[in-house]
């Protein structure tokens, strides 16, 4: 159950119902809804996932959505949510907005505060889900909000998509992209976003248009096995290791794409020195070996160069004086966008070369293309940005997770990560303890999110 009554719940939504014409949404709102958001536990099983559903939509038609324009569809024990803001000219395509309802499992013990109790202090809400993704859902539905309580009238319809297990299975995701794939564009709430430095200085914004592919393979070595004081040449043990050596040995080719040569040249210029120095070679030429090779050499800049792939868990034998009948190890790739899986497995097996081994896709993923960097959404995003922090540099940028743009994506729907939340890296505790955002920033967020949805659908 969400730790507030639910008759606090709606209290501050029906506050502004009778508010007249405001300039811009409100902040108090958007704080409200995101302080109101943490309080419902939406980890999965716990069944919460509906009721913050019905929470946003009362929050909506209290700001004058129809109860047609929304629409709640369980799915299990969780949910997705559609609100529309209907455009006049129905030959333009919907612009989509999305954002995910459900968070990563919180345990109270090891958080200093419990995680489902919103807190504010020192200048930021605390609470699992107050950075991923409760901020951002928040701020869309506050916008919305506003445009309809103004008499928003786009030419283009507006859809707020809230996905319910994003996190876990991604069902509701592929229900949502499913259903709504006949759409112009997405944006993505949990996504891109503002860097702030140390001192509170905005940094970079990040522009994510793509999202390399996450992929796991388990090798499999298998024997008839015997007793271990009669030692075979053909141990799995043994071969594996063998095996585990050679892709331990292998790189994937250098690759390039419109996002990568794109955030490399910000990244020369932000970052100077041999790093810099490599990135603009590297985004002039991407066959320059020695760029490929320096940047491959860091772990925080060989996922913009290659696929990767990696070993992260090994099991074999089954007692301790027995030969072993099974050995195997898991691959985690992340495949650069536009990589066949398949062909990602292919080249896996020719590089462990041995025929005995099996090499085996786990979890059915799905792979998608990196959306092209449109010059309507460049514009609309950098406008909504420079609104906020003037001169402030937008980067492209791809990402090395999964969010809800993957299966948008791969059903052709452009998507970008365009997050109002700015951010300190060190503030960063998505997924972690004590997850946390900055109150400071949420009347710039709203106005990104207004500037944003107005521009690109007019
Ligand atoms: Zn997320």
């Amino acid at each position: 159950m969400p730790t507030f009554p639910v008759r606090l719940l709606f209290a501050s939504a029906a506050l502004f119902s009778a508010a007249t014409a405001q300039a811009a949404p409100d902040p108090a709102l958007g704080k409200d809804v995101l302080l109101q958001s943490i309080a419902f536990k939406t980890v999965e099983g716990e069944g919460q996932v509906p009721k913050l559903a019905a929470y946003y939509a009362a929050v909506l038609k209290d700001a004058g959505f129809a109860d047609a324009d929304i629409v709640i569809t369980p799915m299990g024990e969780t949910a997705t949510l559609a609100a529309t803001i209907k455009g006049s000219d129905a030959a333009l395509k919907p612009l989509l907005l999305i954002g995910h309802m459900d968070v990563v499992a919180a345990d109270r013990k090891d958080w200093t505060r419990d995680p489902f109790v919103p807190v504010e202090e020192n200048g930021y809400i605390f609470g699992r889900g107050a950075e991923d993704n409760k901020y951002d859902v928040a701020m869309m539905v506050t916008t919305l909000a506003y445009l309809k309580r103004t008499g928003f009238a786009p030419r283009r319809t507006v859809t707020l998509l809230l996905s319910g297990d994003e996190e876990t299975q991604m069902k509701t995701t592929r229900a949502l992209a499913a259903r709504y794939k006949d759409a112009e564009l997405l944006l993505n709430g949990d996504g891109g976003g503002g860097v702030l430095g140390e001192d509170g200085k905005p940094v970079l914004y990040l522009l994510q248009a793509g999202e390399k592919t996450y992929a796991d393979f388990e090798i499999a070595i298998t024997d008839p096995g015997g007793h271990s004081s009669a030692p075979t040449a053909s141990n799995p043990v043994y071969r594996l290791a063998k095996v585990l050596d050679r892709l331990a040995a292998y790189q994937f080719p250098p690759m390039a794409n419109e996002l990568t040569r794109a955030s490399m040249r910000a990244g020369a210029r932000r970052i100077g020195g041999e790093a810099g120095a490599a990135m603009a070679r590297y985004a002039e030429n991407p066959q320059d070996a020695t760029a490929a090779a320096y940047l491959s050499s860091r772990s925080e800049y060989v996922g913009q160069v290659r696929t990767t792939c990696v070993a992260t868990m090994l099991s074999g034998g089954h007692a301790l004086n027995a030969l072993p009948q099974r050995a195997t190890a898991s691959v985690n790739c992340r495949i650069f966008p536009g990589v066949a899986i398949d062909a990602v497995k292919a080249e896996l097996t020719k590089v462990i070369a041995d025929d005995s081994a099996t090499v085996t896709t786990l979890n059915d993923p799905t792979g998608s293309d990196a959306s092209p960097l449109r010059a309507d959404v460049t514009a609309a995003v950098t406008k909504a940005v420079q609104a906020r922090y003037p001169g402030l540099e937008i980067t492209p940028n791809m990402s090395a997770g999964a969010t809800d743009s993957l299966y948008f994506r791969a059903l052709g729907v452009p998507s970008y990560g365009v997050s109002g939340l700015f951010m300190k890296s060190s503030d960063g505790f998505a997924h972690g303890l004590n997850e946390r955002v900055p109150v400071a920033g949420i009347a710039g967020a709203l106005a990104q999110w207004e500037t944003m949805v107005k521009t690109l659908a007019r």
